[in-house]
Protein backbone atom coordinates (compact mmCIF):
# COMPACT_ATOMS: atom_id res chain seq x y z
CA UNK A 1 0.00 0.00 0.00
CA UNK A 2 1.35 3.47 -1.35
CA UNK A 3 0.19 6.75 0.52
CA UNK A 4 -1.19 8.17 -2.29
CA UNK A 5 -3.06 4.97 -3.68
CA UNK A 6 -6.32 6.87 -3.30
CA UNK A 7 -5.51 8.70 -6.32
CA UNK A 8 -5.92 5.61 -7.99
CA UNK A 9 -9.54 5.33 -6.51
CA UNK A 10 -10.49 8.61 -7.45
CA UNK A 11 -9.14 8.19 -11.02
CA UNK A 12 -11.29 4.85 -11.26
CA UNK A 13 -14.08 6.92 -10.15
CA UNK A 14 -13.26 10.00 -12.97
CA UNK A 15 -13.61 7.57 -15.32
CA UNK A 16 -16.69 5.82 -14.78
CA UNK A 17 -18.39 9.03 -14.89
CA UNK A 18 -16.58 10.19 -17.67
CA UNK A 19 -15.07 13.22 -16.42
CA UNK A 20 -11.22 11.93 -16.79
CA UNK A 21 -9.20 13.76 -18.86
CA UNK A 22 -7.27 11.95 -22.25
CA UNK A 23 -5.91 14.61 -24.14
CA UNK A 24 -5.13 13.84 -28.03
CA UNK A 25 -1.51 14.29 -29.47
CA UNK A 26 -0.33 16.92 -32.12
CA UNK A 27 1.82 15.57 -34.62
CA UNK A 28 2.35 18.47 -36.75
CA UNK A 29 2.20 22.49 -36.55
CA UNK A 30 -0.44 23.84 -34.92
CA UNK A 31 -2.99 24.32 -37.81
CA UNK A 32 -6.76 24.79 -39.60
CA UNK A 33 -5.85 20.99 -40.62
CA UNK A 34 -3.32 18.87 -39.14
CA UNK A 35 -2.86 15.90 -37.24
CA UNK A 36 -4.18 14.45 -33.57
CA UNK A 37 -3.47 10.68 -32.62
CA UNK A 38 -2.02 9.71 -36.27
CA UNK A 39 -4.90 11.02 -38.23
CA UNK A 40 -5.38 13.61 -40.70
CA UNK A 41 -8.47 16.28 -39.22
CA UNK A 42 -10.02 19.54 -39.06
CA UNK A 43 -8.92 21.38 -35.83
CA UNK A 44 -11.40 22.81 -33.97
CA UNK A 45 -9.68 22.67 -30.35
CA UNK A 46 -7.30 25.41 -30.17
CA UNK A 47 -6.96 28.77 -29.37
CA UNK A 48 -5.14 30.04 -32.62
CA UNK A 49 -7.59 32.46 -33.28
CA UNK A 50 -5.68 34.08 -35.99
CA UNK A 51 -3.60 31.46 -37.38
CA UNK A 52 -0.31 32.94 -35.55
CA UNK A 53 1.46 29.82 -33.76
CA UNK A 54 2.97 28.30 -37.24
CA UNK A 55 2.82 32.06 -38.76
CA UNK A 56 6.33 31.89 -41.11
CA UNK A 57 7.51 35.12 -39.20
CA UNK A 58 6.59 34.26 -35.47
CA UNK A 59 8.79 31.17 -36.24
CA UNK A 60 11.55 33.28 -37.80
CA UNK A 61 11.25 36.17 -35.35
CA UNK A 62 11.73 32.65 -32.66
CA UNK A 63 14.44 31.30 -34.39
CA UNK A 64 16.99 34.17 -34.67
CA UNK A 65 15.91 35.46 -30.83
CA UNK A 66 17.31 31.97 -29.61
CA UNK A 67 20.43 31.90 -31.92
CA UNK A 68 21.07 35.93 -30.69
CA UNK A 69 19.99 35.97 -27.11
CA UNK A 70 20.17 31.87 -26.18
CA UNK A 71 17.45 29.67 -25.21
CA UNK A 72 16.97 31.02 -21.91
CA UNK A 73 17.52 34.02 -19.90
CA UNK A 74 18.78 32.35 -17.10
CA UNK A 75 16.72 34.35 -14.03
CA UNK A 76 13.53 35.58 -12.58
CA UNK A 77 12.73 39.76 -13.99
CA UNK A 78 13.91 40.93 -10.66
CA UNK A 79 17.20 39.63 -10.41
CA UNK A 80 19.28 39.37 -14.35
CA UNK A 81 16.28 38.16 -16.45
CA UNK A 82 14.90 41.59 -17.98
CA UNK A 83 16.00 41.67 -21.25
CA UNK A 84 15.20 44.79 -23.32
CA UNK A 85 12.96 42.92 -25.45
CA UNK A 86 10.60 42.15 -22.23
CA UNK A 87 10.14 46.17 -21.33
CA UNK A 88 9.96 46.42 -25.40
CA UNK A 89 7.04 44.13 -25.42
CA UNK A 90 5.75 45.34 -22.40
CA UNK A 91 5.58 48.91 -24.18
CA UNK A 92 4.05 47.64 -27.45
CA UNK A 93 0.85 46.00 -25.46
CA UNK A 94 0.63 49.29 -23.36
CA UNK A 95 0.47 51.24 -26.32
CA UNK A 96 -1.79 48.46 -27.99
CA UNK A 97 -4.33 48.48 -24.69
CA UNK A 98 -4.58 52.13 -24.55
CA UNK A 99 -3.03 51.86 -21.19
CA UNK A 100 0.19 53.79 -19.37
CA UNK A 101 1.92 50.91 -18.80
CA UNK A 102 1.88 46.87 -18.78
CA UNK A 103 4.26 43.97 -17.11
CA UNK A 104 4.35 40.87 -18.64
CA UNK A 105 4.10 37.32 -16.70
CA UNK A 106 5.00 33.40 -17.36
CA UNK A 107 1.55 32.87 -18.46
CA UNK A 108 -2.44 33.98 -18.55
CA UNK A 109 -3.09 32.52 -15.56
CA UNK A 110 -0.52 33.64 -12.97
CA UNK A 111 -1.11 36.93 -14.69
CA UNK A 112 -4.87 36.60 -13.40
CA UNK A 113 -3.98 35.33 -10.32
CA UNK A 114 -0.84 37.19 -9.15
CA UNK A 115 -2.98 39.99 -9.78
CA UNK A 116 -5.49 39.76 -7.80
CA UNK A 117 -3.61 38.04 -5.22
CA UNK A 118 -1.19 41.37 -5.03
CA UNK A 119 -3.73 43.86 -4.83
CA UNK A 120 -6.65 43.15 -2.26
CA UNK A 121 -6.03 41.58 1.16
CA UNK A 122 -8.00 40.14 3.83
CA UNK A 123 -9.47 43.56 4.37
CA UNK A 124 -11.22 43.71 0.98
CA UNK A 125 -14.14 42.43 -1.10
CA UNK A 126 -13.91 40.60 -4.29
CA UNK A 127 -17.38 40.37 -6.76
CA UNK A 128 -17.07 37.66 -9.13
CA UNK A 129 -19.07 36.00 -12.34
CA UNK A 130 -19.97 32.67 -11.63
CA UNK A 131 -18.14 31.90 -14.64
CA UNK A 132 -14.95 33.43 -14.31
CA UNK A 133 -11.71 31.18 -15.39
CA UNK A 134 -10.15 29.34 -12.34
CA UNK A 135 -7.02 31.55 -12.22
CA UNK A 136 -9.51 34.38 -10.95
CA UNK A 137 -10.74 32.11 -8.36
CA UNK A 138 -7.25 30.82 -7.43
CA UNK A 139 -5.77 34.69 -7.18
CA UNK A 140 -9.22 35.28 -4.68
CA UNK A 141 -8.22 32.89 -2.65
CA UNK A 142 -5.11 33.66 -2.48
CA UNK A 143 -5.63 37.65 -1.45
CA UNK A 144 -7.80 36.51 1.69
CA UNK A 145 -10.56 38.53 0.45
CA UNK A 146 -14.29 37.54 1.31
CA UNK A 147 -15.38 36.41 -2.55
CA UNK A 148 -18.97 37.34 -3.40
CA UNK A 149 -20.22 35.31 -6.35
CA UNK A 150 -22.54 36.96 -8.77
CA UNK A 151 -24.95 35.02 -11.37
CA UNK A 152 -23.38 34.64 -14.64
CA UNK A 153 -23.45 38.17 -16.68
CA UNK A 154 -26.50 39.51 -14.11
CA UNK A 155 -24.73 43.21 -13.34
CA UNK A 156 -27.57 44.24 -10.98
CA UNK A 157 -26.74 41.21 -8.65
CA UNK A 158 -23.25 42.41 -8.97
CA UNK A 159 -24.37 45.95 -7.75
CA UNK A 160 -26.00 44.46 -4.87
CA UNK A 161 -23.53 42.02 -3.71
CA UNK A 162 -21.57 45.94 -4.20
CA UNK A 163 -23.91 47.67 -2.23
CA UNK A 164 -24.59 44.60 0.96
CA UNK A 165 -20.63 44.78 1.09
CA UNK A 166 -20.09 45.91 5.09
CA UNK A 167 -16.60 45.79 4.86
CA UNK A 168 -14.42 48.73 4.74
CA UNK A 169 -12.08 47.98 2.48
CA UNK A 170 -11.79 47.66 -1.11
CA UNK A 171 -13.61 46.32 -3.65
CA UNK A 172 -12.80 44.68 -7.00
CA UNK A 173 -15.72 43.68 -9.91
CA UNK A 174 -13.94 41.02 -11.73
CA UNK A 175 -14.89 39.36 -15.49
CA UNK A 176 -13.92 37.39 -17.79
CA UNK A 177 -14.52 39.39 -21.16
CA UNK A 178 -15.25 36.36 -22.92
CA UNK A 179 -16.32 33.23 -21.49
CA UNK A 180 -14.16 30.40 -22.60
CA UNK A 181 -16.76 27.86 -22.21
CA UNK A 182 -19.61 29.76 -23.66
CA UNK A 183 -18.44 32.17 -25.88
CA UNK A 184 -20.17 34.91 -24.59
CA UNK A 185 -18.94 38.46 -23.65
CA UNK A 186 -19.27 39.95 -20.60
CA UNK A 187 -21.69 43.26 -19.90
CA UNK A 188 -18.87 45.31 -19.59
CA UNK A 189 -21.03 48.54 -19.97
CA UNK A 190 -23.06 47.55 -16.91
CA UNK A 191 -20.26 46.02 -14.97
CA UNK A 192 -18.26 49.68 -15.66
CA UNK A 193 -20.65 51.55 -14.37
CA UNK A 194 -21.59 49.33 -11.08
CA UNK A 195 -17.91 49.51 -10.51
CA UNK A 196 -17.92 53.37 -10.70
CA UNK A 197 -21.00 53.50 -8.42
CA UNK A 198 -19.13 51.79 -5.57
CA UNK A 199 -15.97 52.77 -6.56
CA UNK A 200 -14.89 49.44 -7.01
CA UNK A 201 -11.49 48.43 -9.15
CA UNK A 202 -12.52 47.17 -12.24
CA UNK A 203 -10.73 44.33 -13.46
CA UNK A 204 -11.44 42.31 -16.96
CA UNK A 205 -9.97 39.14 -17.91
CA UNK A 206 -9.55 39.21 -22.00
CA UNK A 207 -7.51 35.87 -22.58
CA UNK A 208 -10.46 34.99 -25.09
CA UNK A 209 -10.85 38.82 -26.21
CA UNK A 210 -7.30 39.98 -27.03
CA UNK A 211 -6.93 39.38 -30.92
CA UNK A 212 -10.54 38.99 -31.00
CA UNK A 213 -12.84 41.60 -29.94
CA UNK A 214 -12.32 45.33 -30.36
CA UNK A 215 -10.29 47.40 -33.54
CA UNK A 216 -7.23 44.70 -34.69
CA UNK A 217 -8.02 42.56 -31.55
CA UNK A 218 -7.63 45.21 -28.59
CA UNK A 219 -10.26 43.78 -26.50
CA UNK A 220 -13.51 44.13 -24.73
CA UNK A 221 -12.26 47.67 -23.60
CA UNK A 222 -12.14 48.92 -27.16
CA UNK A 223 -15.11 46.66 -28.02
CA UNK A 224 -17.25 48.67 -25.56
CA UNK A 225 -15.45 51.70 -26.32
CA UNK A 226 -14.63 52.04 -22.55
CA UNK A 227 -11.19 53.13 -22.60
CA UNK A 228 -10.73 54.81 -19.37
CA UNK A 229 -12.90 52.87 -17.18
CA UNK A 230 -11.34 49.61 -16.67
CA UNK A 231 -8.69 49.80 -14.20
CA UNK A 232 -6.70 46.05 -15.09
CA UNK A 233 -6.80 44.55 -18.11
CA UNK A 234 -5.65 41.20 -18.24
CA UNK A 235 -4.32 39.55 -21.53
CA UNK A 236 -2.69 35.98 -22.54
CA UNK A 237 -0.27 35.76 -25.43
CA UNK A 238 -1.04 32.36 -25.40
CA UNK A 239 -4.42 32.09 -27.41
CA UNK A 240 -4.46 34.82 -30.73
CA UNK A 241 -1.63 36.25 -29.84
CA UNK A 242 -0.06 32.35 -30.69
CA UNK A 243 2.59 32.29 -28.15
CA UNK A 244 3.31 31.79 -24.57
CA UNK A 245 2.25 34.59 -21.62
CA UNK A 246 0.23 36.84 -19.95
CA UNK A 247 0.54 40.63 -19.03
CA UNK A 248 -1.63 42.99 -17.04
CA UNK A 249 -2.12 46.40 -19.03
CA UNK A 250 -3.36 49.44 -16.54
CA UNK A 251 -1.91 52.67 -14.77
CA UNK A 252 1.57 52.75 -14.08
CA UNK A 253 1.12 52.61 -10.15
CA UNK A 254 -0.64 49.42 -10.79
CA UNK A 255 2.13 48.06 -12.79
CA UNK A 256 4.55 48.90 -10.46
CA UNK A 257 3.27 47.88 -7.44
CA UNK A 258 2.98 44.62 -9.28
CA UNK A 259 6.53 44.51 -10.42
CA UNK A 260 6.95 44.76 -6.72
CA UNK A 261 4.73 42.53 -5.33
CA UNK A 262 3.30 40.15 -8.07
CA UNK A 263 4.30 36.86 -6.47
CA UNK A 264 4.48 34.80 -10.20
CA UNK A 265 6.30 37.60 -11.19
CA UNK A 266 8.97 37.90 -8.53
CA UNK A 267 9.78 34.13 -8.15
CA UNK A 268 9.38 32.37 -10.95
CA UNK A 269 12.26 32.98 -14.25
CA UNK A 270 10.85 35.29 -17.38
CA UNK A 271 10.24 34.79 -20.66
CA UNK A 272 12.73 32.91 -23.02
CA UNK A 273 13.76 35.69 -25.71
CA UNK A 274 11.64 33.21 -28.52
CA UNK A 275 9.34 33.33 -26.62
CA UNK A 276 9.39 37.41 -26.45
CA UNK A 277 10.74 37.52 -30.15
CA UNK A 278 7.53 35.53 -31.50
CA UNK A 279 4.95 38.15 -29.29
CA UNK A 280 6.73 40.99 -30.80
CA UNK A 281 6.38 39.43 -34.41
CA UNK A 282 2.69 38.89 -33.68
CA UNK A 283 1.92 42.20 -32.87
CA UNK A 284 3.55 43.69 -36.25
CA UNK A 285 1.60 40.58 -38.10
CA UNK A 286 -1.87 41.91 -36.16
CA UNK A 287 -0.67 45.38 -37.22
CA UNK A 288 0.17 44.63 -40.93
CA UNK A 289 -2.82 41.32 -41.94
CA UNK A 290 -5.66 43.40 -39.90
CA UNK A 291 -7.79 40.65 -42.80
CA UNK A 292 -7.08 37.84 -40.64
CA UNK A 293 -9.30 39.51 -38.02
CA UNK A 294 -11.82 39.90 -40.80
CA UNK A 295 -11.75 36.59 -42.05
CA UNK A 296 -11.71 35.23 -38.47
CA UNK A 297 -15.12 37.11 -37.98
CA UNK A 298 -16.45 35.79 -41.58
CA UNK A 299 -15.54 31.95 -40.61
CA UNK A 300 -17.08 32.50 -37.49
CA UNK A 301 -20.53 34.15 -38.62
CA UNK A 302 -20.42 30.91 -41.39
CA UNK A 303 -20.01 28.30 -38.70
CA UNK A 304 -21.97 29.08 -36.18
CA UNK A 305 -25.45 29.74 -39.25
CA UNK A 306 -24.28 26.21 -39.77
CA UNK A 307 -24.25 24.58 -36.64
CA UNK A 308 -27.82 26.82 -35.86
CA UNK A 309 -29.29 25.38 -38.69
CA UNK A 310 -28.10 21.76 -38.00
CA UNK A 311 -30.30 22.56 -34.79
CA UNK A 312 -27.25 21.60 -32.24
CA UNK A 313 -27.91 23.56 -28.90
CA UNK A 314 -24.73 26.20 -28.98
CA UNK A 315 -25.90 27.88 -25.71
CA UNK A 316 -25.59 31.97 -26.03
CA UNK A 317 -22.22 32.01 -27.75
CA UNK A 318 -21.80 35.04 -29.95
CA UNK A 319 -17.77 35.06 -30.41
CA UNK A 320 -15.55 32.42 -32.65
CA UNK A 321 -15.99 30.07 -29.36
CA UNK A 322 -19.04 27.64 -30.40
CA UNK A 323 -19.69 25.11 -27.65
CA UNK A 324 -22.08 22.11 -28.74
CA UNK A 325 -24.17 21.24 -25.23
CA UNK A 326 -25.29 17.83 -24.95
CA UNK A 327 -25.63 18.08 -20.97
CA UNK A 328 -24.59 14.46 -20.61
CA UNK A 329 -21.04 13.49 -19.96
CA UNK A 330 -21.13 10.37 -22.04
CA UNK A 331 -23.33 11.65 -24.80
CA UNK A 332 -20.37 13.97 -25.16
CA UNK A 333 -17.22 11.61 -24.96
CA UNK A 334 -19.46 9.78 -27.48
CA UNK A 335 -20.19 12.96 -29.78
CA UNK A 336 -16.26 14.07 -29.70
CA UNK A 337 -14.96 10.51 -30.57
CA UNK A 338 -17.58 10.08 -33.39
CA UNK A 339 -16.59 13.21 -35.01
CA UNK A 340 -12.79 12.41 -34.36
CA UNK A 341 -13.59 9.06 -36.48
CA UNK A 342 -15.30 11.74 -38.78
CA UNK A 343 -12.00 13.88 -39.61
CA UNK A 344 -12.86 16.56 -36.70
CA UNK A 345 -11.17 17.56 -33.82
CA UNK A 346 -13.53 19.17 -31.32
CA UNK A 347 -12.51 18.52 -27.43
CA UNK A 348 -14.91 17.31 -24.46
CA UNK A 349 -15.63 19.88 -22.17
CA UNK A 350 -16.88 18.70 -18.43
CA UNK A 351 -17.11 19.03 -15.11
CA UNK A 352 -15.04 20.72 -13.51
CA UNK A 353 -14.60 22.76 -16.32
CA UNK A 354 -17.84 23.36 -16.57
CA UNK A 355 -21.20 23.02 -14.30
CA UNK A 356 -22.21 19.25 -14.17
CA UNK A 357 -24.83 18.06 -16.82
CA UNK A 358 -23.39 21.12 -18.63
CA UNK A 359 -20.97 18.78 -20.40
CA UNK A 360 -20.13 19.83 -24.45
CA UNK A 361 -17.92 19.51 -27.15
CA UNK A 362 -16.54 23.10 -27.77
CA UNK A 363 -15.83 24.22 -31.14
CA UNK A 364 -13.29 27.41 -32.13
CA UNK A 365 -13.30 28.64 -35.75
CA UNK A 366 -9.89 29.94 -36.51
CA UNK A 367 -9.41 32.77 -39.17
CA UNK A 368 -7.03 29.89 -41.57
CA UNK A 369 -10.29 27.80 -41.86
CA UNK A 370 -11.19 27.80 -45.24
CA UNK A 371 -15.14 27.63 -45.67
CA UNK A 372 -14.20 24.39 -47.72
CA UNK A 373 -12.96 23.01 -43.92
CA UNK A 374 -15.54 24.35 -41.89
CA UNK A 375 -18.80 22.72 -44.92
CA UNK A 376 -17.06 19.53 -44.16
CA UNK A 377 -17.23 19.99 -40.38
CA UNK A 378 -20.59 21.16 -40.41
CA UNK A 379 -21.32 17.45 -42.61
CA UNK A 380 -19.43 15.01 -40.31
CA UNK A 381 -21.44 17.28 -37.53
CA UNK A 382 -24.78 16.65 -39.42
CA UNK A 383 -24.21 13.02 -39.92
CA UNK A 384 -23.14 11.64 -36.09
CA UNK A 385 -25.64 14.25 -34.47
CA UNK A 386 -28.19 12.71 -36.51
CA UNK A 387 -26.47 8.89 -35.51
CA UNK A 388 -26.79 9.91 -31.71
CA UNK A 389 -30.27 12.21 -31.48
CA UNK A 390 -28.45 15.44 -30.51
CA UNK A 391 -30.69 17.70 -33.09
CA UNK A 392 -33.54 19.80 -32.03
C1 LIG B 1 -6.81 30.56 -21.03
C2 LIG B 1 -7.30 31.53 -20.05
C3 LIG B 1 -6.43 32.04 -19.09
C4 LIG B 1 -5.03 31.55 -18.94
O1 LIG B 1 -4.19 31.96 -19.98
P1 LIG B 1 -2.83 31.18 -20.24
O2 LIG B 1 -1.98 32.17 -20.92
O3 LIG B 1 -3.17 29.99 -21.07
O4 LIG B 1 -2.30 30.78 -18.90
C5 LIG B 1 -6.92 33.01 -18.23
N1 LIG B 1 -8.19 33.44 -18.31
C6 LIG B 1 -9.06 32.95 -19.22
C7 LIG B 1 -10.46 33.48 -19.27
C8 LIG B 1 -8.64 31.98 -20.11
O5 LIG B 1 -9.50 31.49 -21.00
Amino acid sequence: MGALDYLKEQLEELESQGLALHPRTLEREQAARTRFDGREVINLASNNYLGLAAHPRLKEAAANAALEFGAGTGAVRTIAGSMTMHRELERRFAEFKGSEDALMFQSGFTANSGTVAAVLTREDVIVSDELNHASIIDGARLSRAEIKVFPHKDAEAADRLLADATSTGRRLLITDGVFSMEGDIAPLPALVAVAERHGAIMMVDDAHASGVLGRGGRGTVDHFDLHGRVDVQVGTLSKAIGVLGGFIAGPSQLIEWLANRGRPYLFSTSAPPAVVAACLAALDVMRDEPERLDRLWDRTRFFKEGLHSLGFDTGASETPITPVITGDEEKTQELARRLFEEGVFAPVIVFPTVARGRARVRTIVTADHTEEDLREALDAFERVGRELGLQE
